[in-house]
């Protein structure tokens, strides 16, 4: 019997942990940072629903926070096992991590102030950079397609999910000694978009699975096509010069800036859009566009040939583009008075220098907010998308004036067809398919999809907590 618990990620997007108990051994996938209401992931992020010391191991799919972003907990709890990850995974957590751990310190003394002024007791953060640093002791990294046993009788191979850089897909080839029987469970982990730019195309999983963990994400929407999307953001940046207006884009540091730097960059040297000063206003971001110029191995066939043919050798990096480290630097971009284009996190703005330049601008007409990302309920992201008119940033309410922009075509995920064309690869379909990282209506559209247009029989949408034997 193998068991299998939803720990996170369940009817939602974010918080990524699947509880997998195979031959009296616990393996955790992922282990995400929940996104959303301040109290509950406060709450949430701090009562993990399992021991950390009785874990044997850990995969993890990918270096986004909401799949790593609670690792660093494991290890302040005790977890001594392995986290498994591919080399470029592992690079990009070693900045990630250090940075939450810095949020999580700086979140929990803005808390503190206040509960201090009202003679309330103290939180301690939900992890510190030592503790971060911790846990890194503890990866051991895995290429692409090379099968490596976990646990007794686990098989681990890892194979090119194209969601972002060192992405993968988790494939579990396991023998089950009670019952002497060989399963597959496979977790998608996120699936990203064809022909995404820097890097390669997700890769299906073509001979099939026992049982399926599968991303939902974009389980009821389809992408505008690639080109659009360029010619959108060219549009966009070309009307907001002709107006004098900045253009402030929130994006993850991660995978979405280089991804957006890199359209820029071929914009730019097509003269397609005029010579403006770019900023990409986070040190995240600036680190870990390093690890990006690191792992070349992961990069897609174009991406090898704009290397090779491109004037400045730096697919991140051209004349107008400037990468703004000390806090002084970001705050002179607030004295900008000419147009220029801000890229800065938080992707959700939820925090990050983002938040100044939308504080200094989004009551300017002539300001563009993009919106590059999916945004979870309850966070000021939502808030622009669904067109507020009133937002509060640092506790006072402004006015948003704003031009507000979406641009999904730059979205890391595939969206319903390239779901359903993964899924639809498998020459073994799954006995038992589990959906998870989805709000619940892009779920069950999938799940209505998965049945209808690839057979798929046996479609779950876990709830929280929720436990399944298979
Ligand atoms: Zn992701
Ligand atoms: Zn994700």
């Amino acid at each position: 019997m193998i068991k299998l618990t939803f720990h996170g990620a369940a009817g939602t997007v974010t918080g990524s942990q699947h509880l997998i108990e195979v031959n009296g051994k616990r393996l955790l996938l992922d282990c995400g940072l929940y996104q959303g209401k301040r109290k509950e992931a406060f709450e949430r992020n701090r009562q993990l629903p399992f021991d950390p010391a009785s874990l044997d191991a850990v995969v993890l799919s990918h270096a986004h926070i909401d799949h790593s972003g609670n690792l660093p907990t494991l290890a302040k709890h005790g977890f001594k096992g392995d986290i498994t990850c591919t080399p470029a995974t592992r690079d990009l957590c070693a900045a990630m991590l250090l940075d939450s751990a810095h949020i999580q310190e700086k979140d929990v003394e803005f808390v503190n102030r206040r509960r201090a002024r009202q003679g309330q007791n103290l939180f301690e953060p939900l992890y510190t950079q030592p503790d971060a640093l911790e846990v890194m002791r503890s990866f051991a990294t895995l290429s692409y397609d090379r099968p490596r046993e976990i646990l007794p009788g686990v098989h681990l191979t890892l194979i090119d999910a194209g969601h972002m850089l060192g992405s993968a897909t988790v494939i579990l080839d396991i023998e089950e000694q009670a019952e002497r029987r060989q399963l597959r469970l496979v977790f998608s982990g996120d699936i990203g978009k064809k022909n995404a730019p820097i890097i390669r195309d997700p890769v299906p999983v073509r001979d099939g699975a026992d049982v399926l963990i599968m991303e939902s994400t974009y389980g009821n929407r389809l992408h505008p096509a690639d080109e659009d999307t360029e010619r959108e953001l060219e549009r966009i940046i070309n009307d907001t010069y002709r107006r004098g207006g900045c253009i402030i884009i929130p994006a993850f540091a991660v995978g979405r800036t280089q991804t957006i730097v890199y359209s820029l960059h071929r914009l730019y040297n097509k003269r397609d859009i005029p010579a403006v000063p770019i900023f990409v206003d986070s040190p995240l971001a600036t680190d870990v566009t390093s690890v990006f110029r690191l792992h070349q191995e992961t990069y897609d066939e174009e991406m090898r040939q704009f290397l090779l043919t491109d004037d400045d050798q730096n697919p991140f990096g051209f004349q107008t583009l400037r990468y703004t480290r000390s806090v002084e630097e970001s705050k002179a971009l607030n004295f900008l008075r000419e147009p220029a284009i801000i890229i800065s996190a938080s992707g959700m703005m939820e925090n990050g220098r983002v938040l100044h330049h939308l504080r200094n601008r989004i009551s300017d007409p002539r300001t563009t907010v993009i919106i590059v990302g999916w945004q979870a309920p309850d966070t000021l992201g939502r808030r622009l998308v669904e067109g507020a008119e009133k937002v509060r940033i640092f506790g006072e309410e402004i006015e948003n004036r704003a031009h507000v922009e979406t641009l999904l075509g730059f979205s890391g995920h595939a969206d319903r067809n390239g779901l359903l064309e993964w899924a639809g690869a498998m020459e073994k379909k799954p006995a038992r398919t589990f959906l998870v990282h989805g709000e619940p209506e892009a779920a069950s559209a999938l799940a209505d999809a998965l049945k209808a247009e690839t057979g798929f029989s046996a479609v779950d949408i876990p709830v929280l907590h929720q436990s399944f034997e298979v």
